[in-house]
């Protein structure tokens, strides 16, 4: 009798009692818009702002509608103009090139290492050659780079980082929160990421002009003297008639369902990373099967799972994905020919005419990926664990034997 698996790879907790209760507060006094306050009231969003500001150990903090939102406002608000070249991940989601497109600028994709990061020997190479004044990093699916390294050559380069935490919030790199080594950190606050409020986003930085900047885009209507996590009055005055309201507000409603997760945070951080090593260690030594190295400085959050099936014909591993998928578990794959759900791969988006780059095709090809949401147990992901190395063994020995 062979094992299955029956829960769901897309289920998150509920919002928690405390969320709901705020949540209902709000719509009780019907005040879900951040800048409509009561008399002496601070707003949920304010105060979610210097809470997240807190969090994050950063000066300034900007909550707005989704981590496009502010990923778009921050290559704005650092100086991004129609026609410049913008640095980004081969590998990572859709609104990340979205973002750099949003603004009129053009991406020029750097490579992935078999670890999942960013290729910093070709980072190196195209900070020159590019031309770029920025970087939009993103940490795709929680893997963090040589953030040393990293900021060495964009440093040397006088390129600045907008880092993309969208799977990061909680993760630290040689213990600097993930977020904290760009001049903006990006978050989301959608549904399958770490804190969930349908759609949302924070943007963080210590620097004024630039969180000035952001939050007059964001859509202040003047009001930035209620912001919670903002910089002096004086700071807009040289920002507030150049810089246009692009409406990209949170509100109150998801604020007050945000909060209560955000004080739970760590303890949510640790649950996923917990069934990430049970996964790992499942799979480990599978033949023909390679998992990440997380190194001793990445201090990364487990929502997810990846896995490569290096040089596996195409036809191997979607006969393993569709074997995982009839015993509940289920696998995304990188290396479709097309864009699937949430797996799209950098030449799939031809707006930014993107030029090959045969290594990153030959990992991408390999690579599988899996949601771990804290509805699983423990005990559910070493079940999962154990149906995915069955069916990989099943093909493993045979594609290493064909090698
Ligand atoms: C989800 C996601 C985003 C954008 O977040 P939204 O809130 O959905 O706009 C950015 N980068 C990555 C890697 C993501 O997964």
């Amino acid at each position: 009798m062979q094992e299955t698996f029956s829960g769901s790879f897309t289920q998150q907790l509920p919002i928690p009692e405390a969320g709901i209760e705020a949540a209902t507060r709000v719509m009780q006094h019907g005040r879900l818009h951040r800048y409509n306050l009561g008399p002496g009231e601070v707003s949920e969003t304010a105060a979610l702002e210097a809470e997240f500001a807190a969090f994050t150990g950063a000066k300034y903090c900007l909550a707005v509608a989704s981590g496009g939102a502010a990923m778009v406002i921050s290559l704005r608000a650092v100086g991004v103009k129609p026609g410049d070249p913008v640095l980004s991940n081969a590998f990572t989601l859709a609104p990340v090139p979205g973002a750099i497109a949003a603004v009129g600028g053009h991406p020029v994709f750097v490579g992935l290492t078999p670890d999942l990061t960013i290729d910093l020997d070709d980072l190196e190479g195209k900070a020159a050659a590019s031309g770029a004044s920025v970087l939009l990093l993103s940490h795709m699916r929680g893997h963090i780079c040589d953030m040393d390294r990293l900021m060495a050559i964009c440093d040397a380069a006088g390129i600045k980082v907008v880092e993309d935490c969208a799977h990061t919030m909680g993760a630290f790199w040689a213990g600097v929160p993930s977020g904290r080594h760009g001049i903006t950190g990006c978050y989301s606050t959608q549904t399958y990421k770490h804190m969930n409020s349908g759609e949302g986003g924070f943007l963080v930085t210590d620097d004024p002009d630039i969180a000035a900047r952001a939050i007059l885009l964001s859509g202040s209507y003047m009001l930035y003297d209620r912001n919670g996590a903002a910089p002096d009055a004086e700071v807009f005055e040289a920002h507030k008639y150049d810089t246009p309201n692009t409406s990209s507000r949170m509100d109150n409603l998801r604020a007050a369902v945000l909060r209560p997760q955000l004080a739970e945070l760590k303890t949510a951080c640790d649950g996923w990373t917990a069934r990430y090593r049970v996964v790992e260690q499942g799979l480990a030594g599978a033949p023909g099967l390679t998992l990440p190295h997380r190194p001793q400085a990445e201090a990364f959050v487990g929502s997810s799972i990846q896995f490569l099936l290096p040089d596996w014909p195409d036809a191997a591993i979607e006969a393993l994905v569709d074997a995982c998928k009839a015993r509940g578990v289920e696998l995304k794959w990188f290396g479709a020919p097309d864009p699937r759900g949430f797996t799209s791969t950098y030449d799939h988006w031809r707006y930014a005419d993107p030029k090959p780059m045969p290594e990153t095709d030959r990992i991408l090809r390999g690579v599988l990926d899996m949601r771990l949401p804290l509805t699983f147990s423990l005990e559910d992901c070493a079940l999962i664990a154990r149906i995915i190395r069955d069916e990989v063994e099943r093909r493993g020995a045979a594609q290493t034997a064909a090698q």
